[in-house]
């Protein structure tokens, strides 16, 4: 059993609602074993649809050292949601015994090697997203949807 961003497997918790995109390494994956999805900005309170968020100054990791702050689109802190959102995925692996998470690159809470650079612009850095952040710090592994 492994927790997965819900998004991989087309759930349409994206910011805009929409269903553009899964992977179907994923789904693939999903029919051998069970992958329990999470929506971090769900699970932070988030709504759907909803502005999207940038990490800005930094990483998730640096959000958990209160270094770096989430911003969305329109200048709104969402930070705390953001945090909540992976308090709450640990939670669930904790729960269920989980030891790893499969996350969806490029996003500010699920990104394993990238993120957006908080221009809102399309830009990707090297970085974790708050709730991979929080999972490593945890125990938890994380793993690319790029890597498998
Ligand atoms: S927070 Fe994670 S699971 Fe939710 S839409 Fe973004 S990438 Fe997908």
């Amino acid at each position: 059993m492994k927790l997965c961003s819900a998004c991989l497997l087309g759930i349409r918790c994206e910011w805009d609602g929409r269903d553009r995109y899964k992977n179907e390494k994923v789904i693939e994956l999903s029919k051998r074993e069970v992958l329990i999805p999470v929506c971090p900005e769900q699970l932070g309170g988030l709504p759907t649809p909803r502005e999207p968020s940038e990490i800005i100054n930094g990483d998730g990791f640096d959000v958990l050292n209160g270094k770096a702050e989430v911003l969305d689109r329109n200048r709104k802190n969402v930070t705390h949601n953001f945090i909540r959102g992976a308090e709450e995925v640990l939670y669930i692996a904790r729960f269920y015994g989980i030891k790893q998470f499969i996350g969806k690159e490029n996003s500010p809470s699920c990104g394993i090697k990238y993120i957006y650079d908080g221009s809102f612009k399309g830009n990707v850095i090297r970085g974790s997203g708050v709730t991979s952040a929080y999972l490593r710090k945890n125990g938890i592994e994380v793993v690319s949807e790029e890597d498998l």
